[in-house]
């Protein structure tokens, strides 16, 4: 997945670019830069790879899917529906706004379930939050008909699953708004930086507001801009842009060779007939930057991954007691470890976590491996990998 990997001269060209000009803000100093508008140019662009008809970038992922929950209205008191399985980000997202994270199960998809979410709906649902884990997706039909009945938000983090599609949509471009992170490990990377998309231009006009201040954005004089709402400061540097801009360019070609990694791996251990995959649902296409397979049983999984370890397999993850993935380990939210107090709505929302049942999502979990494609190996060397995996995983059963 890594656009890290891949990094030059296109990039380096970017960034002197903004260095040689000198101005380092996105916004105002419009006499000085010399028509140089890499977030500008940035936003233009990504509205073309994701079909979408406005664009937001923003700091940070986490700061995307924020700003997006933030720009459809949802805050304090209002419930959001997110898996088990997912980053960190997602409830940091939603507590920030004030908002309660409700925790659901996953399923064969390891996204969303949609009979979980349907079960979770309150009338304090605001909004579903999908996150499209490990270059795939849940069943977005399923989820959008379930939103539309009960007329909440389906909100899209697809932070980790740039250039997968469905249906022939973009993912982050299916519900009301998407979330992408540019952070170091993404697919494309800016080193820092994420965006919000979304087709609903009132939306995109509280997105481009609230990440800078509440900043109106009209007219050549930031300083007599006024400010409609309160805002916060969500911007992206040029300079990270300028990254973005050149990573960009790129992206078929890294789509390509995740592609080509992952059907290597693939085609070898579907060859071992106790090897399944996940579901990818009926008009998905994985953005294949990882490969997700279940192995009968956790002792299986979890033997299979001492041989990847005892064979240099790396980057290849079971997530049933990962520190960031995963509901079991984040001790840190069950306990509500927070240096600031938390509001009792939350607090109360949050009270059952302990106890819940997820059995579901450890059933899938716990038999998970997920390995990451990257897109430095060359083609000897994926055979190579796919070679030793097909040993190892041989080798325990
Ligand atoms: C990386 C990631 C984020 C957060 O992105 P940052 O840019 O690191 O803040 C959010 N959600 C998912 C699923 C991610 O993988």
């Amino acid at each position: 997945m890594p656009g890290f990997e891949l990094f030059g001269d296109l990039e380096r060209n970017e960034v002197n670019d903004v260095l040689d000009n000198g101005v380092l803000m996105r916004y105002g100093f419009d006499g000085m830069r010399n028509g140089h508008w890499k977030a500008k140019t940035l936003e233009q662009a990504l509205q073309n790879t994701f079909k979408s008809k406005h664009v937001q970038l923003v700091s940070s992922g986490t700061a995307a899917v924020s700003v997006a929950l933030a720009s459809a209205g949802v805050g304090a008191g209002d419930e959001v529906i997110m898996p088990t399985f997912t980053f960190v980000a997602s409830f940091e997202a939603i507590m920030m706004l004030g908002a309660i994270p409700i925790l659901v199960d996953i399923d064969d998809t390891l996204c969303l379930s949609p009979k979980a979410v349907e079960a979770a709906i309150t009338n304090k649902t605001k909004a579903v939050m999908a996150v499209q884990m490990c270059g795939s997706m849940a069943n977005m039909d399923a989820l959008q008909a379930i939103c539309n009945t009960h007329k909440v938000l389906l909100i899209e983090d697809a932070c980790q699953a740039i250039g997968g599609t469905y249906k022939g949509k973009p993912l982050g471009s299916i519900g009301d708004l998407g979330c992408f992170s540019f952070d170091f490990v993404k697919t494309i990377t800016c080193g820092e930086g994420g965006a919000v998309i979304t087709n609903h231009t009132p939306y995109y006009t509280n997105a481009d507001h609230y990440s800078d201040h509440g900043h109106d954005h009209v007219g050549h004089d930031r300083g007599a801009e006024t400010h409609p709402f309160l805002g916060y400061n969500f911007r992206i540097s040029e300079l990270h842009a300028a990254v973005g801009l050149a990573q960009v360019k790129r992206l078929p070609e890294f789509l390509e060779i995740q592609k080509r990694n992952y059907n290597i791996l693939r085609n070898a251990i579907s060859a071992i007939p106790e090897v399944t995959f996940r579901t990818v649902p009926e008009g998905g296409e994985e953005s294949c930057a990882f490969l997700n397979f279940f192995l009968p049983d956790m002792g299986i999984a979890n033997k299979v991954m001492q041989g990847f370890k005892d064979n240099g397999v790396d980057v290849c993850w079971n997530y049933y007691n990962n520190n960031w993935h995963y509901i079991r380990e984040w001790h840190h939210l069950k306990d509500l470890k927070s240096l600031f107090p938390i509001s009792k709505e939350v607090k109360k929302g949050l009270e059952n976590l302990k106890t819940k049942d997820f059995s579901m999502s450890d059933h899938y979990i716990s038999r998970n491996i997920s390995c990451l494609i990257k897109l430095s190996w060359t083609e000897d060397e994926v055979h190579a990998r796919a070679q030793k995996m097909v040993d190892a995983i041989k080798k325990v059963l």
